[in-house]
């Protein structure tokens, strides 16, 4: 039996950076979808400040979609580049759907899950993840590095962040509203969407190559991001420190001993400049180390402390026709109340 019955609007999250390939095909395959699904629907496009035709081509569809009685579409053109995460919260801050879907306009997200997802959020699942089955489409240095950095978060956040599952995934309403409570402006949106926890349901999907353009993650961003991922999430790092200090302390208290029982059973014993040299370089390299980590911390604080704005907008189109069924029934319930004072 289900336990939610209707959905009023569905929000489609989607952010663009130079993706003026992809849009088209991306509206064609997901309004498909959304027409046989949805009540309503509203598309979220969010330009990130691309360098192409991108921000046209939107400007254009909405106009296209100005009579459209089910769906909307609606822009948000950000000042500049600020990269996928702080994209996805601008669109997270004016989405107003019951429900939620962040998907990427390359068509890797595969817009056919969508029902399923719907019909797991009529049963209740207030997160419905979509895990990737097989990274086909991935080269196997990815694959393995992609493993490893799962494992190691798994094994130092405070919260499980699940394995193989993207930005993509449906989200409920409360679930939203959480995720906007979180003002953090190191965001790394795998940890940030999962957070707020709830009952979460997954299904599974292969993920397709991108349908056109090029991925915007080189290898060196990717391994920047996994540590943005370790450090945002996690503070087992500086425990781990506080490990290594107390082990090599104790290990050096052991030798001390050694070396005092030594020097006044045998006497002193000049040589040995070797074994200082290489103590000397071992303990400067564990020092920078944990300074190192300690940086990280600290130039997180830094960027929080600041305060500033996560993203900054531009312009924003298609808003003004917001929630065209909800403006239908405003009209019918105004309609109802002027019948009702002139009864009066
Ligand atoms: N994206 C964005 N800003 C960026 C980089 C990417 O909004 O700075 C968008 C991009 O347009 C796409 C999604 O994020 O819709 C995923 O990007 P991409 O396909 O490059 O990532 P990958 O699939 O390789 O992880
Ligand atoms: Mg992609």
């Amino acid at each position: 039996m289900s336990l939610r019955q209707d959905i009023g609007l569905i929000s489609i999250l989607a952010p663009c950076y130079n993706e003026e390939q992809t849009i088209p095909a991306f509206v064609q395959a997901i309004t498909a979808v959304l027409e046989s699904v949805a009540a309503e629907y509203e598309i979220i496009f969010v330009d990130d400040g691309s360098r192409d035709n991108t921000l046209n081509i939107l400007l254009e569809l909405i106009q296209t979609f100005a009579d459209n009685k089910q769906g909307s579409i609606r822009l948000i053109s950000l000042s500049r580049n600020f990269g996928k995460e702080a994209a996805l919260t601008a669109a997270f801050d004016a989405a107003a759907g019951d429900v939620v879907i962040p998907i990427d306009v390359d068509l890797q997200d595969p817009v056919e899950l969508i029902p399923q997802m719907l019909e797991k959020w009529r049963q209740g699942a207030d997160v419905v993840l979509a895990r990737r089955k097989d990274r086909q489409s991935d080269s196997l240095f990815k694959n393995m590095a992609a493993h490893l950095f799962y494992k190691l978060i798994a094994a130092l956040s405070h919260h499980q962040i699940p394995v193989d599952v993207g930005d993509y995934r449906l989200l409920d309403r409360k679930v939203v509203e959480s995720i906007r409570q979180m003002p953090e402006r190191t965001r790394f949106m795998k940890g940030i969407l999962s957070w707020p926890g709830f009952n979460t349901e997954t299904l599974e999907f292969n993920r397709a190559p991108r349908y056109a353009g090029r991925s915007h993650w080189p290898f060196w961003k990717l391994f920047n991001h996994a540590l943005d991922g370790i450090f945002s999430f996690s503070t087992a790092p500086l425990r781990m420190w506080s490990y290594i200090g107390f082990a090599l302390s104790f290990v050096s208290l052991l030798y001390f001993l050694f070396i005092v029982l030594r020097t006044l059973i045998l006497g002193v014993d000049v040589p040995g400049y070797a074994s200082i040299v290489s103590i000397i370089l071992f303990f400067s390299g564990i020092n920078l180390i944990g300074l190192g980590i300690l940086g990280e911390y600290v130039g997180r604080i830094f960027i929080e402390v600041k305060q500033r704005p996560i993203y900054l907008i531009r312009l924003k189109a298609g808003f003004d026709a917001l929630a065209k069924n909800a403006q239908a029934n405003n009209a019918q319930a105004n309609n109802a109340q002027a019948k009702n004072t002139k009864k009066k």
